[in-house]
């Protein structure tokens, strides 16, 4: 029945897997009896929701029966004023960035025809709605250290390429290239092709400067940048991301995506997250010191661990990963297993909070003694 059923759906869509995200705390508390569980797994802030946007939130609820206002004015024009360097007309917001990922491919690629080029492994999302779009998707292997061979992609790019995917900082390595290799790129893809530099964790890069492609997206007419309000903001569950672009690309954007994808709340809670200049500092403090301290203790423990620009670190520890993370489960420790990036032999953490770092760091550490 359910073969026969399947016959309906779109061929493409026959082989679809959902979704592999990081185990909710939910989920473990009930499966191994737990009253308390630390989740380092999916790139979530370490602080929580700043509680100046908690309030704002709070102090909205009762708008919500009303619908947000279409096109999102005011989110823009503050995002706009926090960026400094664009115009609230190259801004897109959505609902969270794989939304403008998913917008991108759909109004830039033609079905059947055109194509797209990422790393491999890359963000699972580009390839999803590539494929879901019907849209050939390209991949190159990174190097072996994770580091990106930018002749290997070009390579793959025609004049039919009409994205090109890039990760900086990427995940889940963590790896980063200077703004410089970027410019670079930009002026050596295909006539047609947009570069898509996904900026989600650039605000841990030390120090931003060498690596954000924000300053100099002016003089860029063949770039777009992809930011979100999950990692530094701290508001993943609120989904709310944007993109910066060329005002021609933004315009078609605007004319095609739904028109109320980002709630109401979530835009009241971005124009008081990009506010919160305390609570930004904050993060990123927080951040780059738990980078440093899970490194050092994880290298003690016998671990290779890759060096990171992100809110989390690639480790190759001296045991298979799926026990570590079996075990850590069981003490209450959720990470990511990177099965799903065909990379049995790593396991990837997210820089917690000082005291979850701690705990990780003394759990990991028994689990490797045996
Ligand atoms: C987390 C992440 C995002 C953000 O996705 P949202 O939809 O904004 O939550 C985008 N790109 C990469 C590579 C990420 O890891």
């Amino acid at each position: 029945m359910a073969a026969m059923e399947t016959r309906r759906v779109r061929p493409e869509l026959r082989d679809f897997e959902p979704y592999v995200a990081g185990r909710s705390i939910d989920e473990i508390k009930a499966k191994y009896n737990l009253h308390s569980v630390i989740k380092m797994a999916s790139n979530e802030n370490p602080l929580g929701t700043s509680p100046v946007v908690q309030k704002v939130i709070r102090d909205n609820v009762p708008l919500a029966f009303r619908y947000a206002q279409a096109g999102n004015p005011l989110l823009r024009s503050a995002l706009a004023g926090y960026l400094g360097v664009v115009d609230a007309e190259c801004l897109v917001c959505g609902n969270g960035s794989d939304e403008i990922i998913d917008l991108l491919i759909r109004v830039l690629a033609r079905p059947g025809k055109d194509n797209i080029v990422a790393f491999d492994p890359c963000f699972s999302i580009y390839k999803v709605q590539a494929k879901l779009c019907g849209v050939e998707f390209r991949q190159v292997a990174l190097d072996d250290n994770f580091h990106f061979p930018w002749d290997a992609l070009l390579a793959k790019a025609d004049e039919r390429t009409k994205i090109i995917f890039v990760t900086n900082p990427d995940n889940p390595s963590g790896y980063a290239v200077p703004v410089t290799d970027l410019v670079d790129l930009a002026s050596r893809i295909p006539e047609d092709a947009l570069l898509v530099v996904d900026e989600a964790y650039i605000d841990f890069a030390d120090p931003l400067e060498e690596y954000s492609m924000l300053p100099v997206f002016r003089k860029m007419t063949n770039v777009v940048l992809l930011r979100t309000f999950s990692k530094l903001f701290g508001l993943a569950g609120l989904r709310l991301g944007y993109g910066i672009m060329p005002p021609w690309l933004a315009d078609y954007l605007m004319r095609s995506r739904l028109p109320f994808s980002v709630n109401i709340l979530a835009e009241k809670a971005g124009i008081a997250a990009v506010q919160d200049e305390i609570f930004i500092a904050k993060t990123r403090e927080t951040v780059l010191r738990g980078r440093r301290d899970l490194t050092q203790g994880m290298q003690a423990a016998g671990c290779t661990v890759y060096p990171s620009q992100a809110n989390f670190l690639l480790v190759r520890p001296p045991m298979d990963p799926a026990i570590i993370c079996e075990r850590l489960l069981r003490k209450g420790i959720i990470i990511r297993g990177l099965g799903s990036y065909g990379l049995d032999a790593f396991f990837r953490v997210s820089v917690g909070n000082e005291e979850e770092n701690r705990i990780f760091l003394g759990a990991i550490t028994e689990v490797l003694n045996g």
